[in-house]
């Protein structure tokens, strides 16, 4: 079954005098001020941590004796999951640091010095989890937390003033043994989001690291070589920037918004994946390059909202290098497609744009059964193109959904 959270949430906002921004997106994450609405796409890509805020708050940190440890926890923030770190002290080294971090790997994580930490944990609309060798085993902790809300996640440098301790909603031992804020912080969000933090996706660095079982594999993104750590003996690869496989859902939104696709198109192509990935299910498509080419279907309305978006959009994901299969689903998912004497009259490049493989015909279709971003029976589209006299569109529309209908066993209309 596949799942899909569309949500809401308003974030902590510690000068409500700041504009509010909102966006329409996948299972990124959006700085602390703003709002912002999570459309979490694909069976793979529910992820905890993409429908709650983490944030961790560094206290105490003393510029020139913790700057090494300090770094460490923002690091350790960001590989396991967090969103941000707040540090109390202000630290310009510190953030530039570890914005360059994220900027080489990649990943939406924020750093923000100077915090004054009474204050952020008094605004805090979520849970405030202090960890400390004092407080509660990790163990017992766990059961009580509520995990659909936000979590500020407090660690201490020296000593911890007394009053986090009352401030805190839960005061968490990792062990009642003295030992690390690193070891500490590690441990909790393991635990926290159940290893999930493992699928936090880290997009648009400039390098990625592949796993290997030796040496050292690192790709580059841009046409450079992709050495192992023993240049001499093995070969160069040349890694092509270009994509020549079927891009991942957050790739897909990425890409759309890389190009100046508005967030309403972006709404609508995730209204339209929804269904184009149902109706794949059932009809035993290619799912992965039906939610691929779903997303992508109006990649041309950042150029045009005429008819030419899908040759426009063809153009784009060509010079993006994306597959054929996405390129041809792009570029005949207009209407229930159109044939070369009706495109020559429409003025398109004489050519037939009727969709030809089963994911090109799913794609234009489900299409066809989004209006805006809601779901609509065939009939409302059929009469609108009655209504503006396109008696061969309206009877292509009708044998499309028949045709898809048939293959998956049910009316489409039924589907949702
Ligand atoms: N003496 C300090 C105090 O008064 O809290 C603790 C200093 S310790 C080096 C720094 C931080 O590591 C603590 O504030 C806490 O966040 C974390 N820490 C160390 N041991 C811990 C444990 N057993 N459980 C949870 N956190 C721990």
């Amino acid at each position: 079954m596949l799942k899909k959270f569309y949500k809401i949430r308003i974030f902590q906002q510690p000068n409500p005098k700041q504009n509010i921004f909102i966006f329409l997106y996948d299972h990124q994450y959006f700085p602390i001020q703003k709002i912002r609405l999570f459309g979490i796409i694909g069976k793979n890509r529910v992820r905890w941590s993409s429908i709650t805020l983490i944030a961790v708050l560094r206290l105490g940190h003393r510029i020139n004796r913790d700057k090494r440890v300090t770094t460490h926890v923002a690091l350790v923030a960001r590989a396991f999951g967090a969103d941000k770190i707040f540090i109390t002290t202000r630290d310009k080294k510190i953030e530039d640091n570890i914005k360059s971090v994220c900027r080489k790997f990649g990943g939406k994580f924020e750093i923000e010095t100077g915090v004054n930490e009474k204050k952020l944990i008094g605004q805090w609309r979520g849970t405030v989890v202090h960890l400390t060798m004092y407080g509660v085993r990790l163990d017992d902790a766990m059961k009580k937390l509520d995990k659909n809300k936000d979590v500020l996640v407090v660690v201490g440098s020296e000593k911890v003033s007394s009053d986090i301790y009352q401030l805190a909603d839960f005061n968490v031992s990792i062990g009642n043994q003295p030992h690390s804020e690193v070891a500490a912080l590690a441990i909790f969000l393991d635990r926290y989001t159940n290893g999930e933090w493992q699928k936090k996706q880290f997009n648009d660095g400039k390098i990625k690291i592949i796993p290997t079982e030796k040496g050292k594999k690192v790709i580059q993104k841009n046409k450079i070589p992709l050495f192992s750590e023993k240049k001499l003996k093995t070969e160069a690869l040349f890694v092509d920037v270009k994509m020549t496989s079927i891009p991942d859902p957050e790739k897909c939104i990425e890409l759309l918004r890389e190009k100046g696709c508005s967030n309403e198109v972006i709404r609508h192509c995730i209204a339209v994946r929804n269904i184009a990935v149902k109706i794949a299910e059932k009809a035993g498509a290619d799912v992965k390059l039906v939610e691929a080419g779903a997303l992508l279907h109006d990649i041309g309305r950042s150029k045009t909202h005429g008819i030419m978006h899908g040759i426009e959009g063809a153009k784009i994901a060509k010079e993006m290098g994306l597959p054929d299969s996405i390129i041809k689903i792009i570029e005949r998912h207009i209407g229930a497609g159109i044939p070369e004497t009706e495109a020559k009259k429409l003025g398109l490049p004489p050519k037939d744009y009727i969709p030809q493989t089963l994911e090109e015909k799913i794609v234009a279709h489900a299409d066809n059964l989004v209006d805006n971003y809601k779901k609509q029976d065939i009939k409302k589209e059929i009469e609108k193109a009655l209504k503006k006299g396109q008696k061969k569109y309206a009877k292509r529309l009708l044998q499309l959904h028949k045709e898809l209908s048939r293959i998956c066993g049910i009316d489409l209309d039924s589907i949702i």
